[in-house]
This record gives structure tokens, C-alpha cells and sequence, in this order.
């Protein structure tokens, strides 16, 4: 059976184009048959890029079953997978976020993990030490654009020399102007429009569990956040609403200025109030607090929020 290479729920560009790359470079390159699927429907950005490179959408998978072989991909967190994980056989992880656990297997798997600020990153490396000096230029691309995508452009903190090198390597392979991609795929990931205010919550969001408490964590990355922040009252709301559906003891909506390398704080109630004026030693201008230079949740975000909330 062919292999499913597969990333988080929520899909994000790198989750959905680390498999792509992953999976062509399997079958064609190591004669293991496998295949990419996503998690759940593709955002603006990654929309935008699979078209851009002419590639299908990968199929979606709702669950996982007895008997699939998996290999996931920019995560190790099984509350990020797909139900019935536990029910299939991982053959391998490739992933560059902190190492959580729960993941079991039956037997020996290929783990690889890096801290870097992108899968596509380790992927390219990979095929590099194998000899792959040639790649068709939509593998090329995606890799480059999951690239883009997690460092926003070499401009969030997590971005390492190893993944600008990778970049600018794959930026020749695939023949795309860095700027210009970018661009292109800031703009699409910036268009609101067509989404509800559950969407704009969701679109890259990811539930923690810090000690006993459980804290979602939403991220919009924008060149327009004067879109979101218009909406504020109204998001304000539907994350009242989410919090108390999914008994989450928090929420914050982080809108994050690509332009201007800041996230603007939103949150609903005062609970989440007290815990991000511990975390960013700041307070809040009506329901909002601007924060200069933050801009990844991984490193800028989560490790200030956990402290505050497990005090
Ligand atoms: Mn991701
Ligand atoms: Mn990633």
C-alpha cells in the first residue's frame, strides 16, 4: 500500500507543501511508492502557490485507518493529526517544532528533527546529501514557498542561515524572483474576503495544553491588518463563543504585520487580559496590545504564554 505523507490539521504552506516535495522525492528517487494528502482545506496562501505551480490539491483525509502507512510532517503532536493516528503505522517523522510526545509505534521509525524554521528546509537538505541536484520546477517551488511561508520571509526569528541558503538555493532551481513570489503570496494569504470570523480564527491556530489549562493560540499573518482589526468587536465575540464550545480556558488572536514585523493582540475576556500583560510585560490599549517585533508564535509567543499561565 502506498505510503501517506501527511501534515497537520489546520494545514498551513509548509504542512501541505513538505509532503508534496517528500513524497514525489520518494517515489521517484528512492522507489518507495507514496503519496501527499492534506488535513483539512488549504488557506489563501497555499491555494495560491499550488496554483501558481500548476499542482493538484492533494487529496483530504478525515481520519486515518487500520493499516495506513503514515509519514507525517511538520509536527509530532498527535492533537495536530487526524483521528485514528494511534490505529496506523508511522513509518517516519520529519519535523521542526518541540518534541512533545505521545506518538507510539510498533516498530523502529526515521525520526528527523531539526530547529530550523521550516520542514521544506530539512527536506531539500535531505535530497541534497543524496545526490538530487536537479528538481522540476514546481517541487522546487513549493519547497521554496513553504520556506517563505514559515520565515515570512526570512524575517521571523526562527529563520536560520540553513534555511535562507535552501531558499535562495531553490529560488534558482525553480527560477522564481524571491520578492516577487512573496509578494504574490502575502497578498493572498492578506484577502479576507469570503471568510467568516470563525474562519479568520482557525485559519492557523493550535490548542496547548499548559499544566492543567488549555489555551488556544490563534495566528493571522497579514499585510493588511486593518481588515482584521476592523472586525475586532465581532471576533471578540465568536472567540467567547469558541472558548466555551471547546472548554479551552483561554484564547488569544494574534494578528501578526508582515510589513511591520508586530503582532496586534486581541483578546476576548479579562482572564487572557491578566495572562498576556504577565507574559509581554505590557498592558492593553482598549482590547488590544501592539507588540513590536513579535511575529512567531513558536518562539515568541508559546514559551512567554506557558510561563504566564503555569506561573
Ligand atoms: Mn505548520
Ligand atoms: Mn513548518
Amino acid at each position: 500500500m502506498s505510503l501517506k505523507v501527511i501534515g497537520h490539521i489546520a494545514p498551513d504552506t509548509d504542512t501541505v507543501c513538505s509532503p508534496i516535495a517528500y513524497a514525489w522525492y520518494l517515489t521517484n528517487k528512492k522507489g518507495i511508492e507514496a503519496q501527499a494528502f492534506v488535513s483539512g482545506t488549504l488557506n489563501k496562501e497555499t491555494s495560491f502557490i499550488l496554483d501558481h505551480f500548476h499542482i493538484d490539491i492533494p487529496p483530504l483525509l478525515t481520519k486515518f485507518n487500520q493499516g495506513d502507512q503514515v509519514f507525517i510532517m511538520d509536527t509530532n503532536n498527535p492533537d495536530e493529526l487526524l483521528p485514528g493516528i494511534s490505529d496506523a503505522t508511522i513509518r517516519g517523522i520529519i519535523d521542526h517544532h518541540k518534541l512533545v510526545g505521545g506518538l507510539k509505534t510498533e516498530e523502529p521509525l526515521m525520526i528527523h528533527m531539526e530547529p530550523i524554521a521550516c520542514t521544506a528546509t530539512i527536506v531539500w537538505n535531505m535530497m541534497k546529501r543524496d545526490g538530487v541536484i536537479e528538481l522540476p520546477k514546481e517541487i522546487a517551488g513549493v519547497m521554496l514557498c513553504a520556506i517563505l511561508s514559515d520565515t515570512l520571509k526570512f524575517t521571523s526569528p526562527t529563520t536560520t542561515d540553513t534555511d535562507t541558503q535552501a531558499a535562495k538555493e531553490l529560488a534558482v532551481l525553480c527560477g522564481e524572483d524571491i520578492d516577487t513570489l512573496s509578494e504574490a503570496m502575502f497578498a493572498a494569504k492578506s484577502d479576507l474576503s469570503g471568510m467568516t470570523t470563525r474562519d479568520i480564527l482557525t485559519v492557523d491556530s493550535k490548542v496547548f495544553e499548559f499544566g492543567s489549562k488549555k489555551a488556544r493560540i490563534s495566528v493571522l499573518e497579514t499585510t493588511k491588518p486593518a481588515n482584521a482589526m476592523a472586525m475586532l468587536e465581532d471576533l471578540r465575540v465568536e472567540m467567547t463563543e469558541m472558548k466555551s464550545q471547546e472548554n479551552s480556558d483561554y484564547v488569544f488572536f494574534f494578528v501578526v504585520d508582515i510589513l511591520k514585523t508586530e503582532a496586534h493582540l486581541i483578546v476576548a475576556t479579562d482572564e487572557e487580559k491578566e495572562i498576556a500583560e504577565v507574559a509581554f510585560g505590557k498592558t492593553f490599549d482598549h482590547e488590544t496590545m501592539i507588540l513590536p517585533g513579535v511575529v512567531s508564535r513558536k518562539k515568541q509567543i508559546l514559551p512567554v504564554i506557558e510561563s504566564a499561565i503555569t506561573g
